[in-house]
């Protein structure tokens, strides 16, 4: 079979238009009482096939909301999500997305048909092609052996190779990731950044990865845009293609860090910090530190 990891294989020609266009989007909740909270306020991107697109900013500014729409899952209340010019209007096949939660996987059907089922549910090949295509894609993140294991028998990192494994088989025209190595321990959440970026090497899909840590967004992505605290809106953007894994000691790679960190976190209209405000409570001091100590948590 040829190659049936490999997404970037099934684009279409090359044309102008972006694989993605994220056009002016704020997002919104509502609760019972009807009160309004907004999560993004216009935000506008645009992604090229092969990119490695990452969203950073502070927890809670609104990063899994937005991908979340981009998946299909909510609506924005103004702008628009354009795939392939397309406008996105619920969850496909095309849009394949890898969360943090270990409990992704479905813990009554073994790895293999953890990856199968997509593949057949969605209709997209027969049971041979599928079994075969799973195969294919569980050797590629080194998983062959755990085939027929169940997902409660899996380390963190396993079943979030599974994850990957199931997201890929369906070569999605762009993979969503959410902070998809956040709740794994440092050395194996490395390893998985080294991992995912073999695969991206091998194969070059389209990729959106969302992360709160400035390391891990400037190791895996090409391109950054960085989020201001909710309601999330565009800070800048930040070429990052020169670093990998091997960058995290150098100068280059420290003084991008701080240069982020600063455009993150500086108010842009100049009002104090929280904890330059003299007459805030504490508890707003302390979700000040809690906001910056939170982000601090790294690759
Ligand atoms: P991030 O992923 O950047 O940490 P989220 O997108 O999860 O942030 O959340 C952005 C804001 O929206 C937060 O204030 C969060 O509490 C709120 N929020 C998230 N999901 C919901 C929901 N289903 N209903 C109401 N508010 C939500
Ligand atoms: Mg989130």
């Amino acid at each position: 079979m040829d190659a049936p990891c490999h997404p970037s294989l099934h684009r279409p020609p090359d044309t102008a238009a972006p694989l993605l266009a994220v056009e002016s989007v704020s997002l919104e909740y509502r609760n019972a009482r009807q009160e309004v909270l907004r999560a993004t306020h216009e935000i506008s991107f645009e992604i090229a096939p092969a990119d490695r697109f990452v969203l950073l900013g502070p927890s809670g500014c609104g990063k899994s909301t937005l991908l979340k729409a981009i998946a299909g899952f909510l609506s924005p209340v103004s702008g628009s999500i354009r795939l392939d010019g397309r406008e996105v209007s619920g969850p496909g096949p095309e849009r394949m997305v890898v969360f943090q939660e270990f409990d992704q996987l479905l813990g009554w059907k073994t790895v293999r048909q953890n990856v199968i089922f997509p593949l057949l549910a969605g209709r997209k090949l027969k049971r041979r092609a599928a079994e075969a295509r799973a195969d294919e894609c569980l050797a590629k993140v080194g998983l062959s052996v755990f085939a027929n294991t169940y997902p409660h028998t899996l380390s963190g990192g396993m079943k979030a190779r599974v994850a990957i494994a199931r997201a890929l088989a369906m070569q999605p025209r762009i993979l969503l990731m959410d902070e998809p190595f956040a709740a794994l321990d440092a050395l194996t959440r490395r390893k998985m950044q080294e991992e995912l970026l073999r695969l991206w090497d091998e194969a070059r899909f389209t990729l959106l990865f969302v992360t709160h840590s400035i390391e891990e967004a400037l190791i895996v992505g090409n391109r950054i845009l960085l989020l201001s605290p909710r309601p999330a809106t565009v800070r800048a953007e930040v070429n990052s293609e020169r670093f990998d894994l091997s960058s995290p000691g150098s100068a280059d790679f420290q003084q991008a860090v701080q240069n982020i960190y600063r455009q993150l976190f500086d108010e842009p209209s100049g009002a104090p910090a929280p904890d330059d405000v003299p007459d805030a409570p504490p508890s707003a001091r302390r979700r000040g530190w809690a906001r910056v100590l939170g982000f601090m948590r790294t690759a």
